[in-house]
């Protein structure tokens, strides 16, 4: 396919928000665009390659809000960690990563991604000690390789965590202080000139691959870092990604810190806006999400991350009535281990329930559907995205109603949130090319990517294994002074099941 013929789907069902009952209907294609969707027998030009999908169910690709790529190769390789514990520990395990292993780390997600339906994503890499052109190629290399979408947001900060959290410094012991407090951090005129370069110097990737910015955590930037870094998103039409409110601990420093909230201090910057995704968002109050919402931002839910971190439940029902938008993330494996887009989304649905306010603050299949697809659009700024309609791109996913998650075929919507698994994914097109045949990918050898993943695995155990005295006095009175800071006292509270630091 794609010598400039139109493609024709017939035989198949279509869902999309405003097709919840996934009746009967054909999908014309022409270049990387959805022509025009309808009933069974739609018109399609004499040459227009016809695509067999009786039996299917169409889906628009889900649309990933958040993750690390580079987390991939260290999926499931930690328990019950919590996210001070991580980020204590980070700059170690993340200083010496090669580009070789970002890149196949970040394959490896975008592979998993793509055959769990999933053709776009908001991914957030963290190339130490500055993100370069080959760094950035590194992570770029690997989405256009396996043919999905992304928007490449490479993480920068000026303050590490031991200076953004107030008090944390002291509480180390000296010799820790000295190997840990400024490793993972840049001046803020390096960063920024170092950013300039890259919207300068770099060429993007065919149109699947997009650059954004990304003060790391909101908190972990000086104020003129964080408006240098607005400033330069906005001049060129660029998202701009944060981590924001996450946990108990960035809430109870940013109040110590800015005397408001977090989100109040940037909206204070004047940062915030159409191009601002903010990451998490669990310990965000009523005033926050006004400030959000009002400035025509958008949020990104990861419930898995939350859950597996233990850092409480945003309180998603409070966002989507004020008009926030919000998209479903997975987060990188680190935090959340896989990248499965139907998983995290039957999960924001469940995880809706749980602030106890009666069965109507959950949320419906249809938001959580609508946040998984065209709200990830919205955190991602890409419009086009996240439908099956005429205009928008052919990401199609084609399920394959034989599985067992489709049988019985009752209502379609709920059964894609709470049934489907990624069990069923048979046919996945980016673009209208097929990246995914018959439930395998087209682009990437499996073999070939599994022997490489071995051979590159030792290193990565080394990175996360290295020092482990120093990592482990790091964790002790990292795990120590977090958990009496999160006992501390804040305005909100939310739902922790498992946190081990508090
Ligand atoms: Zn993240």
């Amino acid at each position: 396919m794609g010598d400039g013929r139109a493609i024709i789907v017939r035989g198949g069902r279509v869902l999309d928000g405003a097709r919840p009952g996934a009746e009967p209907g054909d999908l014309l294609i022409e270049g990387d665009t959805i022509r025009d969707v309808g009933p069974p027998g739609l018109a399609a030009p004499d040459d227009a390659i016809p695509v067999d999908a009786r039996g299917k169910l169409l889906h628009p690709g889900l649309v990933n809000a958040h993750t690390h790529g580079y987390h991939a190769a260290h999926k499931a390789t930690t328990d019950r960690w919590t996210l001070e514990r991580f980020l204590t520990v980070s700059p170690w395990i993340n200083a010496d990563l090669s580009l070789e292993a970002t890149r196949l780390s970040t394959r490896i997600a975008a592979v998993e991604m793509a055959l769990k339906g999933c053709t776009a994503c908001y991914d957030l890499p963290l190339p130490l000690p500055l993100p370069t052109i080959d760094a950035l190629d590194s992570v770029a290399r690997a989405y256009v390789d396996v043919g999905i979408r992304a928007v490449v947001a490479p993480m920068v900060a000026d303050i590490s965590v031991f200076h953004a959290v107030p008090g944390f410094l002291d509480a180390l012991p000296p010799s820790l202080r000295r190997d840990l407090e400024d490793r993972a951090v840049s001046p803020e005129g390096a960063i920024l000139s170092q950013y300039r370069t890259l919207f300068r110097d770099w060429r993007g990737e065919g149109g699947l691959v997009r650059l954004a910015v990304s003060p790391a955590i909101a908190h972990h930037c000086t104020a003129s870092l964080f408006t240098g870094l607005a400033e330069l998103a906005r001049e060129n039409g660029a998202g701009l990604h944060t981590h924001l409110a996450e946990s108990r601990i960035q809430a109870v420093s940013g109040l110590k810190r800015f005397g408001k909230t977090v989100t109040a201090w940037l909206d204070g910057l004047g940062v915030l806006g159409p191009n601002f995704t903010a990451a998490h968002g669990v310990w965000l109050d009523d005033d926050d999400v006004r400030r959000l919402a009002d400035s025509g931002a958008a949020l990104a839910h990861n419930p898995g991350s939350n859950l597996r971190l233990g850092v409480g439940i945003a309180d998603v029902r409070k966002m989507l009535d004020a008009g926030l938008d919000v998209g479903v993330g997975t987060d990188g494996a680190r935090s959340s281990d896989h990248q499965n887009m139907y998983e995290a989304t039957r999960l924001a649905a469940l995880v809706s329930t749980a602030h106890g306010r009666g069965r109507d603050a959950g949320l419906s299949a249809a938001e959580a559907f609508h946040a998984a697809t065209v709200g990830g659009a919205r955190t991602l700024g890409l419009d086009k995205l996240g439908r099956l309609a005429p205009g928008y791109k052919a990401d199609i996913v084609f399920l394959d109603l034989g599985r067992i998650n489709w049988i019985p075929l009752n209502d379609p919507l709920l059964q894609i949130v709470h049934v489907e698994d990624g069990g069923s994914v048979d046919t996945v097109m980016v673009g209208g090319k097929t990246v995914v045949e018959n439930g395998r990918p087209t682009t990437v050898d499996m073999a070939g990517l599994a022997a490489e993943a071995d051979r590159l695995r030792p290193r990565f155990e080394e990175l996360m294994s290295r020092n482990p005295e120093l990592l482990g006095q790091a964790q002790a009175v990292g795990g120590e002074f977090c958990g009496a800071l999160a006992a501390e006292p804040y305005h909100i509270e939310r739902r922790v099941p498992a946190a081990a630091d508090r």
